[in-house]
């Protein structure tokens, strides 16, 4: 038996329980090694019952007085009593409706019992507590992330047979040198005490080794991933024309565009490619910032590429660059998955002699046998969506083009050059003059009514406005719960008004066909589903409804709100909910307090905890199993030193000592491809 055998062969588990397993993304025993607790209790320190404090949370150690008796309350309720006497004083116990629990209690037999401590000042009780034999069962007890057929206490006995098991065969991964510099521990001793502490001090020393034996390996592939030669290209702006291409622009650029402009158009000066991210806010203007480091690159005779996570903002990409272009000899192509072969060939074939100056389009970019005939410049929009491998790839298609990433997610700065490296950033901390804050109001569905209302009033003034459908699942149920709220309201509420609908089941050329008509004006109302969250720029579009506004994440909100606030017009956000739970409202509140990006995002951090946050879609990142790329942030350094120190020793992990590590990588990198 070793890491990689089937999970199914460990004693107590057999195919039934196996499938359970799978559920939790546990198919083999060394799956399992890696399932780190969710939390502890900790039944080590064991309380006088005279000691403990109504309300609060603690371990008692004590005999049971009495077998627990039973009594039938009503049907269906079954309640055991007993009480737990520690020598000195006796506290009640109750138990509900688990005769299991009950019959497992024998009278003058001592056990540990964990939970909180009820009744009052003279005589305290415990209810449904937790409990073990007192033997060995006062320790720090690994809580797992369990399902309803898989319980904890299955998931823990099933990780002590597989630790025993494989104990003397399990192979230290780390390089002895890294663990002696660090003083981390052995992976035996890891794994041993990050399920089954023995104290707080070795949990936090198994934590602390397996914190950064991941950080190591998340940095070790960025690095491989980001390999890049460094001679080529490079210095591709003789002459800088940011200037001239201000003076085409229907507006002036706000400081914070020019800084990014001048800081990106330096480095594109240099010999070195360029790697650079500008964050900012959604409004705040990338991609005009984009627009004129195209019109540089084009310019100074190289070709450019954009690419958007969907073909909606491709498409929308096209028409505003082309827009900024419109008196320029620039050359502007679109390339999506719906372009028609002949048209792609014509497209490939001009983009090969040099006849296009930027090419937009999807990620069918980077898919398809696209050659240029001399990229210089590549843009990533919105770059959180795509995957660190993908953009590696547009990387690939230039000799060595320069950089730049856009995005609205506000990571902190110092993380993002953690996880991004060498990477430059430029922020976005201004929007353009005259745009007004969005009136947000949280309402429940008592007032739906009369926020249909106050959205006609808005299409009669000859505006227009979205319906965020509510959230839907999967992809059938997405389909027809979008059609069926479309068709309800186009048939009644607006019956008198154009109504469009768009969602993500939608054919692409639908789609397009949907927008065009909704940018033109043709369409006054817009039934969308989230697909609208990235990027839709539709000035003349100022109110926003969403329904079940509780099924959004706080970011989420925010990205949808910021399709509406884009012009002159006060704009407004409706959130419609019922939800009743604390947390829900409070995320609806804070939406209509704040419509800062950063402090959005800091909320949804303190909500939802920064798992969630830095899930992997969040920023094309693999989720990390134990390490937080918040707090461990000196870790991540430590890892990323490390890393850089390894592969400057063996660039492409191919020594026979590295096998683990690049096994490693490629295991880690494997489960971000969707
Ligand atoms: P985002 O950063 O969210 O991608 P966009 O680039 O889509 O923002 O810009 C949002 C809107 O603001 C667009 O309609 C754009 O034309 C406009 N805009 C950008 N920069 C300025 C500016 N300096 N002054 C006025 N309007 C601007
Ligand atoms: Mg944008």
């Amino acid at each position: 038996m070793d890491i990689s055998t089937d999970i199914r062969y460990l004693k107590g588990v057999g195919e039934k329980r196996a499938e359970l397993f799978s559920k939790l993304g546990i198919n083999s025993v060394g799956d399992l090694l890696d399932f780190y607790p969710r939390m502890y209790e900790d039944w080590s320190k064991v309380k006088k019952i005279s000691e403990t404090v109504v309300g609060e949370t603690a371990c008692i150690r004590g005999f049971i007085t009495h077998t627990p008796y039973g009594a039938n309350i009503r049907k269906g309720l079954t309640i055991y009593k007993s009480g737990i006497s520690d020598g000195e004083e006796v506290m009640d116990l109750t138990i509900f409706n688990n005769k299991y629990a009950a019959e497992s209690l024998k009278e003058g037999e001592e056990y540990v019992f964990f939970g909180k401590v009820g009744g009052n000042l003279y005589k305290r009780e415990m209810t449904n507590p937790a409990f073990a034999s007192a033997e060995g069962g006062d320790r720090i007890r690994p809580i797992y992330s369990s399902t309803q057929a898989l319980s904890t206490k299955i998931i823990e006995k099933t990780v002590r047979t597989a630790i025993d098991a494989l104990k003397d065969s399990i192979e230290e991964t780390l390089p002895d040198n890294l663990r002696q510099k660090y003083n981390l521990s052995s992976l035996v001793f890891a794994l041993e005490n990050v399920h089954f502490p023995q104290s707080e001090k070795n949990l936090e020393v198994a934590r602390r080794r397996l914190i950064f034996e991941e950080l190591f390996v998340l940095q070790l592939g960025l690095l491989l991933l980001r390999s890049r030669s460094k001679k080529q290209t490079g210095n591709i702006i003789k002459e800088d024309k940011t200037e001239e291409f201000c003076s085409l622009l229907p507006f002036s650029m706000t400081g914070a565009q020019r800084r990014a402009v001048g800081e990106a158009v330096e480095d594109m000066k240099k010999d070195v490619p360029m790697n650079r991210l500008v964050q900012g806010d959604v409004g705040s203007g990338k991609t005009a910032v984009a627009a004129a480091l195209i019109y540089n690159a084009a310019k100074n005779g190289f070709q450019s590429a954009l690419m958007a996570p969907t073909e909606i903002l491709a498409t929308q990409h096209f028409a505003t660059l082309s827009k900024f272009f419109e008196n320029t000899d620039i050359n502007v192509a679109l390339l999506t998955g719906s372009v028609r072969k002949k048209q792609k060939d014509e497209i490939k074939e001009k983009l090969k002699n040099g006849e296009i100056d930027l090419l937009v389009g999807t990620h069918a970019i980077i898919q398809e046998d696209v050659e240029f005939y001399n990229l210089g410049f590549a843009v990533t929009d919105e770059q959180h969506r795509f995957g660190v491998a993908q953009r590696g790839n547009l990387s690939k298609k230039g000799t060595e083009p320069h950089l730049l990433v856009m995005s609205a997610t506000p990571i902190p700065r110092t993380l993002a050059l953690m996880i991004y490296g060498d990477l430059d950033v430029s922020i976005l901390d201004e929007l353009p003059p005259g745009r007004q804050k969005i009136d947000t109001f949280f309402v429940d569905y008592g007032k739906h009514e009369r926020a249909m209302n106050y959205v006609k009033k808005h299409l009669d003034r000859g505006l227009q406005g979205y319906i965020v459908c509510p959230l839907v699942e999967g992809e059938e149920s997405e389909l027809t719960s979008a059609t069926q709220f479309y068709e309800n309201l186009k048939n009644n509420e607006f019956k008198d008004y154009t109504v469009g609908l768009l969602h993500g089941k939608m054919k692409p050329k639908e789609k397009d066909e949907v927008m065009k008509k909704f940018a033109e004006g043709d369409t006054q109302l817009l039934i969308a589903t989230t697909v609208i969250e990235v990027g839709v720029d539709v000035p003349n579009s100022v109110i926003m409804v969403i329904e079940n506004a509780e099924m959004f994440g706080l970011s989420q909100l925010h990205q949808l709100r910021g399709r509406v606030g884009r012009g002159k017009e006060k704009s407004t956000c409706i959130l419609v909910s019922d939800a009743q739970n604390e947390e829900a409202q409070t995320r609806l509140k804070v939406m209509c307090k704040t419509s800062d990006g950063f402090k959005i995002a800091d909320e949804d951090l303190r909500l939802r905890g920064p798992g969630d946050f830095f899930g992997s879609r969040q920023h094309g990142l693999p989720k990390m199993k134990i390490a937080n790329l918040l707090t461990d942030m000196k870790t991540l350094k430590e890892a990323q030193a490390e890393a850089k120190n390894i592969l400057r020793d063996d660039p492409k992990l191919r020594k026979k000592e590295n096998e683990y590590l690049r096994k490693a990588v490629i295991n880690l990198y494997e489960q971000m491809k969707e």
